[in-house]
């Protein structure tokens, strides 16, 4: 190994670990409990989340590599495979989904991205949005409660009073965080707070729904750590028919022929109304550590715009 993976080597790497191993341990327990299927990830495939037009994402492109004649795309997110699984009849599924994203090397500073990471991604059939903002807070607080109990020698060796929140969190719009904050309402706001809290109703990628009252509003909803350390969670109520997803993959100015498999099962009408979340693991063991950078709990770093070693 190189000597160098060796000096770089993170402050109090162990205790981070162990705090991670609590915490993945807690998400399966706490899924499997509420009646979740675990699924494998998949890392290869003809269609992945565009993440277009997500406010918050800056990639420099969507990684594809030559397979058997044709090109794969990796995943960026498997949204759309979760969608496909609930019409397979899974009702409730869960994944360990490791996601690349390329991230462009300006977001080294945010402290918060890495160009390849892991989100906990969950969907159920028929639900709603109130209903998977509810089992989030009770995952939320679960974990966070098992940390503290399980790990309290590691925690007071890394310095980190870790505070459980109550239910509800509370619950704010995106138009309400940019009129008090402006536009980057969400490093401003998740350092004004000291509990986490929702903001709902985004304009971002085609299969959050629209809200079909209110045209122009998304039952989406994204969780936001408290203690400035930003995003946790996104999620939403899915688009399932077909002119719906059609429609706004058109607006959004993305080329259908990139989503056509997909396309193909909502237009023979087999998708199926779900509701879900992705919650990403290491913003999570990052925030539960109290550690400086996202990077700083990784024994190998992924972060964008930095040197990779192994
Ligand atoms: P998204 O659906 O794009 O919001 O991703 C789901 C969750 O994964 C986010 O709420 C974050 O917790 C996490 N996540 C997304 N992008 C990154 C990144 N570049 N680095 C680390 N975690 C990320
Ligand atoms: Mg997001």
């Amino acid at each position: 190994m190189q000597a160098s993976v060796l000096l770089l080597k993170p402050k109090n790497l162990v205790e981070i670990i162990k705090i991670q191993t609590t915490i993945l341990k807690s998400i399966h327990d706490f899924m499997t409990d509420r009646g979740f299927l675990q699924l494998m990830p998949v890392l290869t495939s003809t269609v992945t989340d565009p993440l277009w037009p997500d406010p918050g994402s800056t990639i420099e492109g969507t990684p594809k590599i030559k397979y058997a004649g044709r090109e794969l795309t990796l995943t960026q997110s498997m949204i759309l495979h979760k969608q496909v699984a609930v019409a397979m009849g899974l009702d409730k599924i869960y994944i360990m989904s490791p996601n690349i994203r390329l991230e462009k090397s300006f977001r080294k500073i945010t402290r918060r991205h890495l160009f390849e990471f892991t989100q906990m991604d969950f969907e159920i059939k028929g639900a709603s949005m109130d209903s998977v903002m509810s089992l989030v807070e009770d995952l939320v607080i679960y974990v966070l409660e098992r940390v503290k109990k399980e790990r309290a020698e590691e925690l007071e060796k890394l310095g980190r009073d870790l505070k459980i929140p109550s239910k509800p969190f509370p619950r704010y719009t995106s138009h309400e965080m940019i009129e008090k904050y402006g536009k980057e309402w969400e490093e401003t706001a998740s350092k004004l707070h000291d509990t986490p809290f929702w903001v709902t109703c985004f304009k971002r990628e085609f299969y959050d729904r629209e809200d079909p009252e209110r045209p122009g509003h998304y039952r989406n909803y994204d969780l936001i750590y408290p203690e400035g350390y930003g995003e946790a969670l996104s999620g939403a109520e899915r688009e399932w028919e077909y002119k719906r997803i059609i429609s706004r993959i058109t607006a959004d100015g993305l080329d259908p022929k990139n989503f056509e498999p997909y396309l193909a099962l909502a237009r023979e009408g087999l998708l199926v109304p779900s509701a879900g979340a992705g919650i990403g693991i290491e913003r999570l063991v990052w925030f539960a550590t109290g550690a400086e950078h996202i990077g700083d709990i990784q024994p190998f770093r992924r972060v964008p715009g930095e040197e990779i070693f192994l």
